[in-house]
Formats: structure tokens, C-alpha cells, sequence
């Protein structure tokens, strides 16, 4: 048994926990969980448990459905809602076949395989979201509009609102459970929150995002509110972003970095800006994999730049330009030898393995294959006509999911990042998600149509 295997046993004891939940997430990006007493953790540890995959969103066929779940020891944390003995702690879980190899499904080791790709080359990937959701009084489940938990904006610091309560004891929570936060604040629309994690290695800020999302919504409850991770779910509000800021280290060194080029970036740094622009319509299933997903990027409120509702639309990229799909953020003298760019399409929906997985492999297949980085938009790529875009070279993300659907399809990229099984459950679940979609009468042609057809 090694160290990390035997401070768990040994704090399991200590702390009187007497249910240890094993952590998993499907190919969707839900969380999943399994609860072991204590007792069997040892062999969890050694040959991990049981369970029928079959019954996941996307991991096993019928025929196939034995799985392992085996405990990630480094992942070790007690829930702190559950921290009074008898208390409750969790790991995050490897999924295994039965023959002990990885499993092909499993999100966390999509995103591994393309981390040790990344190592093979010489670099360590780190990311730092910063992640938006709604609070709301309610979650109605009949179609109807949920209402907002307060009327704030953004940065608004007024008393009584819900949100800062909520936000201390979220990130109380948070860092409880080692996930350190950088930055916190209301968001442009009522009930909207923003909360920043601090950078880390791309697998444990996703192991870090899934446990983000269960936190706010436990906290959420105990205020007497719900949390949302929904890209859109107001039609006259900016959606929920999950912005990220990627870098590529090698060894110590920021390989984005170079001094005295133009914004301090690198040739690896451009390329892999060029590579996340080739590549951003065939990844936007993965990174934007909800119908409503595209009512985020394209529904109107994004359009009134300085009101926090800027999500981009446009492949493009600038230098501290909000409309922009990826942003250099402004350079700080203090900071030599840093550099990092953001992200701006991710919304807090996607599943963070999988969209982080293609991100990376995106970026590197620009560097690998010595993309040349185009020309940086510097104005608000909203205000410029359809031809004027054109003309720059700045093509619009795809319209809906049904487009990203199709150009994922063609992609190589994508189905070599998620492996075959994921590739194509993937596919079949959002075209089916589309075809749902595309076959309601909604509300919105109910309300142009009849009063006047
Ligand atoms: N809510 C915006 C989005 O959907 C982002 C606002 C911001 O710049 O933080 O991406
Ligand atoms: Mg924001
Ligand atoms: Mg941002």
C-alpha cells in the first residue's frame, strides 16, 4: 500500500468517516457516485469495485457492462456537509474493464491519454476557470421561466442580497476541500455568481469543476435557492460562461511566454492560438454540447458589451478584445515570464474532461503542425458587417447543434482526442438531443403564428 492509500485508511479512522463515496463522471458530465463503507476500501484500492456500467450515459454496451471503479487516493476529501462524524468523504475514481485497462469511456481518462501526449511532447497543461451560474428561486421543471434569486449586477455589493452570503460559504466550502478560489463577484444578470478557481493541472481542475458544481448546489439548498450550470436559461440575460485560461509549462517555464514579442507570446504560445481558431467549429459539440448552448452564443443580450454579457460568436482572437472567442489577457510588467490565454466559448454545461481534452489537442495539433497564427481582431467583432468579417477572415461558430454536430462528425481531431466509443455515443446522444429539439413547436412560434396565421 502506498502513502496516499495509507493516510486515507488512517484519516478514515480518525475522523470516524464511515461512508466513502467513489466519484465518477459520464460521458455527458454528470457526476456519478458509489458509497463503500471503509472496510472495503482496501481491496477498492487494490482491485477496485464492481459496478454495472451499463447503466451509465455512455459507457458500456449491454454486452459489455462490467466495470471497476478504482479510488484515485490523491482525490481524498471529506465532504464538509457531511464532516460530523459519522461523517462522509469522497475520492475521485479511474474506470476500469474488466481486464484492468482503462476504460475506453471513461471521460477522466480521455482527458489523461491526451495529458500524457502533452508530457510526451514536453509540456504540463494548466487551466483556471472562471466559472458563471444562476441562482434562482426555483427550477420549475413544466418549461416555465424560473425567477431569479436576486436583482442584482455586475460586481454589486448591496446588502441583504443572497448571493454574498452564498458566495462566503460556498468558497468556505470550496476551500475546505483544498479547491482554492481567486476571485468571486455578482455577475451582469439578476441571480447571476462568478466564481474563479485557482490555476492547476487540467486534471485536477476538472476533478475540481464536478465537485464545484455539486458544492454550489448543496450550498444553494441549505439558503433556500437552486443553483443552475444551464449556458442560457433566460432569454433577455447573458448566459453562464465558463471562460478558461489555459497555459502549456515547460519544466518551470511558461512555453507561452517570450519577452519582447509582441504581447509576450511565444511562437508555441501562437500556434496553439492558431490551433484552438482551426479547430474551434469541429470542437464546439464538445465545448458548447447543448441545444441551449447556442442560445448563449448567439442569443441578443451578448451584444451589450460592458454589461458582463459578452460571450463570443466569432472565431477570432484579440488582444483584451471581449468579443473576441480568445483573449490575451493584458500583460502585467510585475509578472515576467508569464502568459496565458483565454478561452471564451466554454460554457458551464460542457463536461470539463472532454472539453478540455479537445482544447489541448487542438492547440497542440497547432504546434505540431507550426500553424501560422492570422492577424488579431482588435474591434468588437459584433459592430463589423457580415462582409466586413469576411473579409478579415473571421468566421462565425457554428448556429446552433445541429451545425456543430455535423462539423464534428467530419473531424478527426475529435474523434482521435475521445477515442471511437465516445466519439460515437456522443454523436448519437446530441443527435438526438437535436432531433428532439428540431421537432417542438415552441412557445416562440405559438406566440408569432397564431395570433396572426
Ligand atoms: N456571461 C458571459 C458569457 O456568457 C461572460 C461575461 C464575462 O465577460 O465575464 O460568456
Ligand atoms: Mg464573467
Ligand atoms: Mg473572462
Amino acid at each position: 500500500m502506498d502513502k496516499q492509500q495509507e493516510f486515507v485508511l488512517r484519516t478514515l479512522e480518525e475522523r470516524d468517516i464511515r461512508f466513502v463515496r467513489l466519484w465518477f463522471t459520464d460521458v455527458l458530465g454528470f457526476l456519478k457516485s458509489v458509497a463503500v463503507a471503509p472496510a472495503e476500501l482496501e481491496q477498492a484500492f487494490d482491485e477496485g469495485i464492481g459496478f454495472d456500467g451499463s447503466a451509465i450515459e455512455g459507457f458500456a454496451r449491454v454486452y459489455e457492462s462490467d466495470m471497476i471503479a478504482k479510488p484515485d487516493p490523491g482525490t481524498f476529501q471529506i465532504l464538509p456537509w457531511r464532516a460530523e462524524a459519522p461523517g462522509t468523504a469522497r475520492m475521485f475514481c479511474d474506470i476500469l474493464m474488466p481486464d484492468l485497462s482503462p476504460s475506453y469511456a471513461d471521460p477522466r481518462y480521455v482527458l489523461k491519454r491526451t495529458l500524457a501526449r502533452t508530457s510526451d511532447l514536453g509540456f504540463t497543461f494548466y487551466t483556471h476557470p472562471e466559472i458563471e451560474f444562476f441562482l434562482l428561486k426555483d427550477k420549475p421543471v413544466d418549461g416555465t421561466r424560473p425567477t431569479p434569486a436576486d436583482s442584482s449586477g455586475y460586481f454589486d455589493h448591496t446588502p441583504q442580497h443572497v448571493g454574498q452570503d452564498f458566495r462566503r460559504q460556498a468558497i468556505t466550502m470550496l476551500e475546505s476541500m483544498g479547491i482554492s478560489v481567486e476571485f468571486s463577484h455578482h455577475e451582469g444578470a439578476p441571480g447571476q455568481q462568478e466564481i474563479d478557481l485557482r490555476y492547476a493541472d487540467a486534471l485536477s481542475t476538472a476533478d475540481n469543476i464536478m465537485t464545484f458544481r455539486l458544492v454550489m448546489k448543496q450550498v444553494a439548498l441549505e439558503q433556500g435557492v437552486q443553483a443552475t450550470f444551464m449556458p442560457k436559461p433566460f432569454s433577455e440575460y447573458p448566459g453562464s460562461g465558463m471562460h478558461t485560461h489555459l497555459s502549456l509549462f515547460e519544466g518551470d517555464r511558461n512555453a507561452f511566454y517570450e519577452s519582447g514579442s509582441e504581447y509576450q507570446l511565444s511562437k508555441v504560445g501562437r500556434s496553439f492560438i492558431a490551433g484552438l481558431l482551426r479547430h474551434a467549429g469541429e470542437i464546439s459539440a464538445v465545448t458548447n454540447q447543448w441545444v441551449n448552448s447556442y442560445k448563449r452564443i448567439w442569443g441578443g443580450s451578448q451584444r451589450t458589451a460592458g454589461e458582463g454579457g459578452e460571450s463570443p460568436s466569432y472565431i477570432c482572437w484579440g488582444h483584451n478584445n471581449r468579443s473576441a472567442l480568445i483573449r490575451v489577457p493584458m500583460y502585467k510588467p510585475g509578472k515576467t515570464g508569464s502568459a496565458r490565454i483565454e478561452v471564451r466559448s466554454l460554457d458551464s454545461g460542457t463536461n470539463p474532461y472532454l472539453a478540455y481534452a479537445v482544447l489541448l489537442a487542438a492547440g497542440l495539433k497547432g504546434i505540431e503542425a507550426g500553424y501560422e497564427l492570422p492577424p488579431g481582431a482588435d474591434d468588437d467583432v459584433w459592430a463589423l458587417s457580415d462582409s466586413e468579417r469576411r473579409a478579415m477572415g473571421i468566421e462565425p461558430l457554428p448556429q446552433n447543434l445541429g451545425e456543430a454536430i455535423t462539423l464534428m462528425e467530419r473531424s478527426e481531431l475529435v474523434a482521435e482526442t475521445l477515442g471511437e466509443h465516445v466519439f460515437d455515443f456522443f454523436l448519437r446522444n446530441k443527435k438526438q438531443e437535436w432531433e428532439e429539439y428540431r421537432s417542438e413547436v415552441t412557445a416562440f412560434e405559438l406566440r408569432k403564428n397564431l395570433p396572426v396565421l
